[in-house]
């Protein structure tokens, strides 16, 4: 199995329903998102995927959310936006936008990190 991934950055506020704690009030992070491509074939170029459109279809899902208060998007409007949901979404998001990739390759796991130590993964 040959695996890619792809990182990107995008900033947001949220806040934390029913959380009793610090992510209770609102406040911001400076997401940093890895996305795993993975897939047991090469193409005839020796690539499992092109980079520049992977990193296309990230951006395309990302742009929805940088610099937006996510409580307010759907679906965190009734999901609450942690880590982990926000890592399910994107997967799933980017999921559909990648329905036809050759060689059989999908994407394998989202992991979004809140701080630099901190970060929840989403494997499919
Ligand atoms: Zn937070």
């Amino acid at each position: 199995m040959y695996e890619v991934h792809v990182d990107e950055t995008f900033a947001a506020a949220h806040n934390l329903r029913g959380y009793k704690g610090k992510c209770e009030d609102l406040h911001g992070h400076n997401y940093k998102v890895r996305v795993v491509l993975a897939g047991p074939e090469l193409d005839s170029v020796g690539l499992l995927y092109d980079f520049v459109h992977l990193k296309q279809v990230i951006q395309g899902v990302i742009r929805s959310l940088d610099h937006k208060y996510l409580n307010e998007l759907s679906p965190f409007d009734v999901l609450n936006p942690s880590a982990e949901n926000i890592a399910r979404y994107l997967h799933d998001e980017m999921t559909k936008q990648l329905h036809r990739t050759p060689n059989g390759a999908s994407i394998a796991a989202v992991t979004v990190w809140e701080t630099e130590t901190t970060a929840a993964t989403y494997r499919s």
